[in-house]
């Protein structure tokens, strides 16, 4: 077995997020006792989860040597941000490679230049960080492709690059949720949160695939249920299956089990990063009742999700359940319209 602490790791947090427990969300819902997981906490520009997934990715690129990371995302995406950052702490160079937005309706899929990014939010950010270069392709590009050119031609001109997926989500990046996992299971033990559900929003899936193996391998049956932020139900189910797979036979632990993986397809409305109305009123009200604030992309429909499943009953108030805030904040102020 391939010992978690034996991979090499970059520390970007000290000490662990906080867990909080929600009593005036909860008191305003009437059903279960809400946890909150605090990762929009975690180091590097405005902390979330790909914090985690970055330590290990960022080990990964020093020990082959490399001197410029290049990822792709979405125009607001908070991996590519986060990425950048992780490059400014460790004097390297950065490429990002960005699509553009669906259009308003999800509708208007096109060349670059079809939704020009907003000068706003994350894309803001991509440069107040310094990025080497930034491409905008159209909606629909093939991303990793134009990564895959890029680092071709920094290689011919001597450099060596170091390309990082979608959300950072495969087996290294994985690594860093099997360790919040056994940092989540301490701090239920501490604050005594009895046999809690976990609820996660679910995009590259990386940070539900890492949950999962961690829980399992510490031998916890703490139920995750993912709320997906782009895919149906039969489209994500498959793709977390597969990391959570790959994941566990990186660390060589025995296989998964599959019902240990659920991704709810009823919450993102009409496409990734498209606003709904409840993912707005979920927003509105994690910040009146507790002063948090979510984003429109993952957590707010998430927690849209979360308030679903506990006005249909799913949730009682004999149950437990930990939210885990992934971050993505910056991309509210890219989304203000939404909320007019
Ligand atoms: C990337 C991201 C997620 C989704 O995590 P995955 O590992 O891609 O499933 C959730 N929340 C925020 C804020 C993110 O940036």
């Amino acid at each position: 077995m391939v010992a978690l602490n034996e991979v090499p790791r970059r520390s970007y947090t000290d000490g662990a997020t906080p867990l909080e427990h929600l009593q005036r969300l909860s008191a305003e819902l009437g059903g279960p006792q809400i946890w909150i997981k605090r990762d929009d906490q975690l180091g590097l520009t405005q902390g979330g989860n790909k914090t985690r997934k970055l330590e290990y990715l960022i080990a990964d690129a020093l020990n082959q040597g490399a001197d410029a990371l290049i990822t792709v995302g979405g125009v607001q995406s908070n991996h590519c941000r986060l990425t950048l950052s992780a490059a400014r702490v460790e004097g390297l160079d950065c490429h990002l490679i960005v699509e553009e937005d669906l259009g308003p309706e999800g509708t208007a899929l096109g060349p670059a230049g079809s939704n020009p990014p907003e000068y706003t939010g994350n894309f803001l950010l991509f440069d107040l960080l310094g990025a080497n270069s930034v491409t905008v392709l159209g909606h629909g590009a093939d991303l990793l492709g134009e990564a895959e050119i890029l680092a071709d031609k920094l290689r011919a001109e001597g450099r060596k690059p170091y390309v990082i997926p979608v959300g950072g989500s495969n087996p290294i990046g994985a690594l860093g949720y099997v360790d919040c996992a056994v940092e989540m299971l301490d701090q239920f033990a501490e604050a005594g949160v009895d046999s809690p559900t976990i609820v996660t929003p679910s995009g590259s899936a990386g940070m539900q695939a890492g949950l999962v193996v961690g829980l399992h391998s510490a031998g916890s049956n703490i139920p995750v249920i993912g709320i997906n932020v782009s895919r149906t139900q039969a489209d994500q189910e498959p793709k977390i299956v597969d990391l959570v797979d790959a994941t566990a036979r990186f660390l060589d632990l025995p296989p998964v089990p599959r019902d240990a993986t659920t991704g709810l397809g009823d919450y993102f409305g009409t496409g990734y990063a498209l606003p709904t109305p409840e993912m707005v009123e979920a927003v509105r009200l994690f910040a009146r009742t507790e002063g948090i604030l979510l984003d429109p992309v993952y957590t707010g429909k998430a927690a849209a999700g979360l308030i679903d499943l506990i006005r249909s009953g799913r949730f009682t108030s004999e149950d437990t359940v930990v939210f885990i805030h992934s971050g993505g904040v910056p991309g509210l102020f890219a989304r203000t319209q939404a909320f007019a």
